[in-house]
């Protein structure tokens, strides 16, 4: 048996490292236990966890008593100080659900109600004249205004939890797809291809591929739906005068929120999320109908706006355990199941699981200690703050940046202002994630007005000057997505 044969043995396997996942192994990270994450793709967040709004919900959309409800309220108050102590952008700009209608103002009136039972701080109804001091341009009749309402960069978060896991003990698998999971009789032997794990506890937090993990242990109970919402993000240089959410007022029929303009902690804008069930096969292809609607939509709420504002669409999946005919909302399923000791379970994590994922990590911890025993380690600590990016320097501290590091003086994307420096710091990324959507997350490259039309080569070069990678090593998000298939004369 070679050594790649031989299981890994671990306490506990988690299965995906989205923001569910990575907010589990952090925590777990805190105790004298054996951790592994497993994760199919070339690193952690490439899934839903990176294709969201990005809002930290207060929590008053959801029906008193239910999970949903409760972790986003529990979710939002710990990601005001968790984001602070991983160096996660995170701004408590407020919210504005808007009403148009008496109707709406009706339906206002109720989830004004439902958040104060949810826990909700501050809520309150405000007329048009403070719609307007609030958010200049913002038109209705009304509206539910929540301040502690914020966003997150959702990537950023995903990565600095699973980072400081690694760095507090979590082994972290990329690159490993669980093909298979036998129950033994303490425990569970997971398969990868090329590889196996033993755990005593398995934690299912797959996303969209949850129910499919749930059946490898021939549970039938879930089927996930994939329900796809299409943006648009518009270039920084329109962000000027939006610095609170705005959303309509939501209806029960609907899969989501409702459209509406959210800034980035990034300064972008995003015009979306539609929602439309869709089949896996899709993927995460945008359609010309939804982009144009979404268009149109942009076009009315900022007037001004050119076709050359609109710099990018993406997508992204919700994973619905409703199907299309019922459509609505499921709420999220969070269990230690009694049939499978040891199988904890997380299915059907669609909005606000963003916001929730501390939360649910709360959850999960005495389930795992229903199965393990648990002390704390005196050695956990949060990572040492990052520098300080490039794009947020004053002048002062570019000069003193590229006077300690002359690589802060070669800026590789234009666009969004970052340095060789910050592009090598992001290569040697201690999860060692590699491909062009790691940097991109990872510093910023790439997300500009350009679209990488021009860092593209700068960045290749720096690559295959620094790490000695060829040009035809580059992938775009790992196996399979090489973005060059031929070099110039060769
Ligand atoms: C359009 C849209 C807008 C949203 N907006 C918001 C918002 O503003 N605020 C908010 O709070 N929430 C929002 N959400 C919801 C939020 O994004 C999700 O709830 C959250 O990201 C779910 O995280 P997760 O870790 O459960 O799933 P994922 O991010 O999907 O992670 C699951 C991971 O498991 C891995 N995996 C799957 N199968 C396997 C396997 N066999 N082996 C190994 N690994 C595997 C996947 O590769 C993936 O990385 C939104 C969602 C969508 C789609």
């Amino acid at each position: 048996m070679t050594d790649k044969n031989v299981a890994k043995n671990f306490d506990v396997v988690i299965v995906g490292g989205g923001v569910v996942g990575a907010a589990i192994a952090l925590e777990l990270s805190r105790y004298n236990i054996k951790t592994a994450l497993l994760e199919k793709d070339s690193d952690v967040g490439q899934q839903t966890s990176s294709r969201n709004s990005g809002v930290s919900h207060s929590g008053f959309n959801y029906s008193p008593g239910s999970l949903r409800a409760r972790l986003s309220v529990r979710g939002n108050e710990m990601l005001f100080r968790m984001t602070k102590n991983l160096g996660v952008e995170f701004d408590n700009i407020g919210k504005l659900t808007v009403a148009r209608t008496d109707e709406d103002v009706k339906t206002l009136e109720r989830l004004l109600d439902q958040g104060k039972q949810n826990g909700v701080p501050d809520l309150q109804i405000v007329d048009a004249y403070t719609i307007e001091k609030i958010q200049p341009g913002a038109k209705g009749i009304g509206a539910l205004y929540s301040p502690s309402s914020s966003i997150v960069n959702p990537y950023q978060l995903t990565i600095n939890m699973a980072e400081t896991a690694l760095a507090n003990g979590v082994d972290i698998y990329l690159n490993t797809t669980i093909t298979g999971i036998d129950h033994l009789h303490d425990g569970f032997s997971v398969k990868a291809i090329g590889q196996s794990f033993t755990s005593k506890v398995l934690i299912n937090c797959a996303g969209l591929f949850a129910d499919q993990i749930c059946k490898m242990l021939g549970i039938d109970d879930y089927c996930v739906y994939p329900c796809k919402g299409e943006y648009w993000i518009l270039d920084r240089a329109k962000s000027g005068g939006l610095h609170t959410l705005v959303y309509p007022t939501p209806r029960a029929d609907e899969p989501g929120l409702g459209i509406h303009l959210t800034p980035t902690t990034r300064g972008n804008i995003m015009i979306g999320p539609s929602a439309e069930y869709t089949s896996f096969d899709d993927g995460y292809s945008c359609t010309a109908d939804v982009l144009g609607a979404l268009s149109t939509v942009g076009h009315n709420m900022m007037p001004g706006l050119t076709t050359s504002d609109f710099i990018r669409h993406f997508s992204g999946l919700r994973p619905k355990l409703t199907p299309p005919e019922i459509g609505g909302n499921a709420d999220f399923v969070i269990e230690d199941r009694d049939d499978i000791a040891g199988f904890i379970n997380t299915v059907g994590i669609e909005s606000p699981g963003l916001t929730a994922a501390p939360a649910i990590a709360e959850m999960i911890l005495p389930m795992v200690k229903n199965h393990l025993k648990l002390t704390k380690k005196t050695d956990w600590a949060y990572l040492p703050k990052a520098a300080a990016k490039y794009r947020n320097m004053s002048d002062d501290e570019r000069i003193e940046a590229v006077a300690s590091d002359p690589n802060y003086g070669d800026i590789v994307c234009r666009c969004e202002q970052v340095t060789r420096a910050e592009l090598i710091t992001a290569y040697n990324n201690p999860l060692g994630a590699t491909s062009l959507r790691s940097m991109k997350m990872r510093t910023g490259a790439m997300m500009g007005r350009c679209q990488s039309g021009f860092c593209l080569p700068k960045i290749t070069s720096v690559l295959e000057q620094e790490f000695g990678i060829s040009a035809q090593d580059i992938t775009a998000s790992g196996k399979n997505t090489q973005m060059f298939t031929k070099l110039r004369g060769k």
